[in-house]
C-alpha cells in the first residue's frame, strides 16, 4: 500500500512539472515573438547607419589632419636645416648654393601644401562633427519615438524574462522532487507527445487527447496499484487529480 501511495503521489508531481513546463514553454515562445516585433523599423536603422558612416568619416579626416600635422613638423625641421646649410656660410659654390635655395623652396611650397592639407581636413573635422551631433540628434529623437511606440511590448518582454528565470527554479525544484526514472519516463514521453507528458482526466475524458478514458484506465490513475494509468488513445500518462 505504501509504494501506491508514492506511485499517486509522483504522478501529481509529475502533473505539477508539466504545468510548468507549458506555461515555461508559453513564456518562452512569447518571449520570441516579442523579439521578433521589437526589430527597429527602416528609418531608425537607416539613422543609425548614417550616424555610423559620419563617424567612420570623422575618423578618417581627424587621421589625416595628424598626418599633415606630422609631414609639416618633419617638412619644418628640414626646412630649418637646410636654411642652416645656407646661410653657416661654409658652402661656398655658387651652383651649390643655388641648388641649396632650390631645395629649400621646394620644401617650403611642399610644407605649405601640407599645411593647406592639414586645414582643409581640420575643417572638414569640424564640419562633419557639426553634422554628426544634427544625426545624432535625430536619431534620438527616432529612438525616443519608437521605443515610446514598444513600451507595451518591453514592459511584457520585462515582465516575460522575470517569469522565464523563476519558472527555471520553479522547474529544477520540481524536476528534483521527481525519481530519476520517472523523470525519465516524462521526458521521453513528452518529447514523443508534444510536450505533453501527462494529462489531467477532465469529466472521463483524457485533458490532451479528449477521448473518452475507459473506467478500468479512470479507476487505475485514481488508485495505480503499482502500475501507471495510460491514455490507451494518446499513449500519455493520465493523472486522476
Ligand atoms: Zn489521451
Amino acid at each position: 500500500m505504501k509504494e501506491e501511495g508514492e506511485l499517486v503521489a509522483d504522478v501529481a508531481k509529475m502533473y505539477e512539472l508539466q504545468k510548468v513546463d507549458l506555461t515555461w514553454e508559453k513564456v518562452r515562445r512569447r518571449l520570441g515573438q516579442i523579439k521578433l516585433l521589437l526589430v527597429e523599423n527602416d528609418e531608425l536603422r537607416a539613422q543609425r547607419q548614417q550616424v555610423a558612416a559620419s563617424e567612420a568619416e570623422i575618423h578618417e579626416w581627424h587621421a589625416q589632419q595628424t598626418n599633415a600635422e606630422l609631414e609639416s613638423a618633419s617638412l619644418a625641421g628640414r626646412i630649418a636645416s637646410t636654411q642652416q646649410r645656407l646661410m653657416g656660410g661654409e658652402v661656398r659654390n655658387p651652383k651649390e648654393l643655388e641648388s641649396l635655395q632650390a631645395n629649400l623652396e621646394a620644401l617650403q611650397r611642399q610644407r605649405s601644401l601640407v599645411e593647406g592639407q592639414g586645414v582643409e581636413a581640420l575643417l572638414k573635422v569640424e564640419e562633419l562633427t557639426a553634422r554628426l551631433a544634427q544625426e545624432q540628434l535625430v536619431l534620438q529623437q527616432l529612438e525616443e519615438k519608437w521605443l515610446a511606440g514598444q513600451k507595451v511590448l518591453i514592459d511584457e518582454e520585462t515582465k516575460l524574462k522575470r517569469a522565464y528565470m523563476q519558472l527555471k527554479k520553479q522547474r529544477e525544484a520540481s524536476a528534483a522532487s521527481l525519481s530519476e526514472d520517472f523523470l525519465k519516463r516524462y521526458e521521453h514521453l513528452r518529447q514523443r507527445k508534444g510536450g505533453v507528458a501527462v494529462a489531467a482526466i477532465q469529466q472521463s475524458m483524457c485533458g490532451a487527447c479528449h477521448v473518452q478514458v475507459p473506467t478500468g484506465v479512470a479507476s487505475t490513475a485514481r488508485n495505480p496499484e503499482g502500475n501507471l494509468a495510460i491514455c490507451p488513445s494518446c499513449g500519455r500518462i493520465l493523472f486522476a487529480g
